[in-house]
């Protein structure tokens, strides 16, 4: 009698995905009936620094512990992604690997390194579709060429149908035994776990970090919110968006979940509108992608290469009273500080100081483009900078330079009675409704009652508005005129 051989193992690899309910690659590897390696492997090359660092660390940990509650372990490597699978598949004579795609420049050259490799050495690979609602070329224009204009692109990635239906979380899993010589890689210190810069270290307190936070979220989000949102959505003031953005950046959730949520949300209320609008944003997440895909440098390249020549100012000292929230204007300031605080910034107020700061202070958006992305919990590489360039008018389907947000308007008109601003600058929090917006048109009478001194309890504005759009209006005006000639 033959002794049965043990199948061997298949590897699923998680990078940005940490989660076990709709993960095509690992419910692939279970399909196969085969022992599962459960892997991360720590790769410099993918890790960012600053809050988004943390926030990754936090999610792989969460996932660490969800594996550990079936009675398995996630494999936290260290090291180049290549070198570290092919030790892997090695040492665990594995047959075939399984990943979800990733569409940014440096996970895709990896990728594809990764699985040339690999069938070069006869071990299979399968890669499948986790992050978007429709892969980035899944919509072309009838001339095949990626679409430019948000609507055109999304009537027509809604005429591909509903997405793909979400995958339940596999039922059992059997683990594969780590080999010998990976055991040093599942104990808790092999995890990387960055810590939150040295200033940003009450943002811990904001980010509940597991696949179940997400989806309570999710739930109390459709429940409480969904109602109001094509409305609320725009009020910093308000609980008018869903607060997902990070959950979605790390995968503990998936956008196919969250339409599929949505749309059961709807059957129960007969909200379409409301639904619509927030099925859409899902639908701008995908077109981000969509443009990094096709457009590998749009975080530090002009997608509109008019704007090359553009004479940005770069004031150093504006900039750091811009990071710190201390420009004099309180919308823009308190935005600011809400970002160091808790990692995050409400959408209208990223949109407001992004105006500002390439606008008014005439500085080039990748300064705020990286800023973000070191500060943001949701720093996603595709969206902060299709947002930059949204907002700096340097983007395709993007806002037009001469649109420059007024920031006490917009104040004005998102946050009538300073509830956001009194919450992040509190040296404003004592002031009257009128003056909430404007601190500096104060009276001499209402500042010593108040004790409050224009200029020294609150920075004056750095910039005068009227001058500071003319400035920007000329210096668009003079290169457009320098292209022509
Ligand atoms: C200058 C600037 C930088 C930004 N940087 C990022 C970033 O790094 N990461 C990030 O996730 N979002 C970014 N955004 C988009 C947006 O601000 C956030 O997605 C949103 O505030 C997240 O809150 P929410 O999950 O409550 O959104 P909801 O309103 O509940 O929207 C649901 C989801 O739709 C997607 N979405 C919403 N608005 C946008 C948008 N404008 N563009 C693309 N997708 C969107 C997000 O995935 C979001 O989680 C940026 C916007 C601006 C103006």
């Amino acid at each position: 009698m033959t002794a049965s051989k043990t199948p061997s193992p298949v590897l699923v690899l998680f990078r940005d995905d940490f989660r076990l309910s709709d993960n095509p690659a690992l419910h692939a590897a279970c399909a196969t009936g085969q022992p599962v390696l459960c892997t991360y492997v720590q790769d410099e090359a993918c890790l960012p620094k600053g809050v988004i660092g943390w926030w990754l660390g936090q999610a792989a940990g969460a996932l660490t512990e969800a594996l550990g509650k079936l009675g398995g372990t996630l494999l936290t490597p260290q090291g180049e992604t290549l070198a570290v699978v092919k030790d892997l598949v090695k040492a665990a004579g594995v047959s075939e690997v399984f990943w979800n795609r990733r569409y940014d420049p440096v996970g895709k050259e990896i990728d594809t390194a990764l699985k040339a490799t690999l069938t070069e050495q006869g071990v299979a690979v399968q890669s499948l579709s986790a992050r978007l609602l429709h892969e980035p070329w899944a919509v072309r224009t009838g001339a095949g060429q990626p679409y430019r204009i948000f609507t055109a692109w999304w009537r027509a990635a809604r005429e591909l149908g509903e997405p793909g239906r979400p995958l339940p979380t596999p039922q059992a899993i059997q683990f594969a035994a780590v080999p010998e010589a990976f055991k040093k890689d599942v104990s808790a210190k092999a995890l990387l776990k960055p810590a939150l810069p040295e200033d940003a270290t009450q943002a811990a307190q904001y980010w509940p970090c597991s696949e179940e936070n997400a989806h309570t979220i999710l739930e109390d989000f459709l429940d409480d919110t969904l109602a109001h949102y094509e409305t609320d959505r725009d009020r910093p003031d308000r609980e008018g968006t869903s607060g997902l953005s990070p959950y979605l950046r790390a995968g503990l959730i998936s956008a196919r979940q969250i339409w599929q949520a949505a749309r059961k949300a709807e059957a129960r209320s007969g909200d379409h509108v409301n639904t619509e609008k927030f099925l859409s944003e899902l639908g701008w997440r995908d077109f981000g992608w969509m443009q990094l895909f096709y457009e590998p440098q749009m975080p530090t390249r002009n997608l509109r290469s008019e704007f090359d020549g553009m004479p940005w100012q770069n004031d150093a000292e504006a900039f750091t009273a811009w990071t710190e929230g201390r420009t004099g204007y309180p919308l823009v300031d308190a935005g600011m500080r809400e970002l160091r605080a808790t990692g995050t910034m409400h959408n209208r107020v990223r949109m407001v100081v992004a105006s500002f700061l390439t606008k008014h202070l005439l500085t080039d958006w990748r300064k705020g483009e990286r800023w973000f992305y070191e500060r943001l919990v949701d720093a996603d590489p595709a969206l902060n900078a299709m947002n930059w360039q949204w907002c700096a008018g340097t983007g395709i389907d993007s806002s037009p330079w001469f649109r420059i947000f007024n920031p006490v308007g917009q104040s004005e008109k998102f946050d009538p009675s300073g509830a956001y601003i009194r919450t992040w600058v509190p040296e404003l929090a004592g002031l009257p409704d009128k003056l909430i917006h404007t601190p500096w048109k104060m009276d001499a009478t209402l500042s010593r009652h108040l004790r409050f001194v224009p200029g020294t309890t609150y920075p004056h504005p750095i910039v005068e508005l009227k001058q500071a759009r003319a400035i920007a209006l000329e210096s668009y005006k003079n290169l457009k005129g320098s292209e022509q000639s």
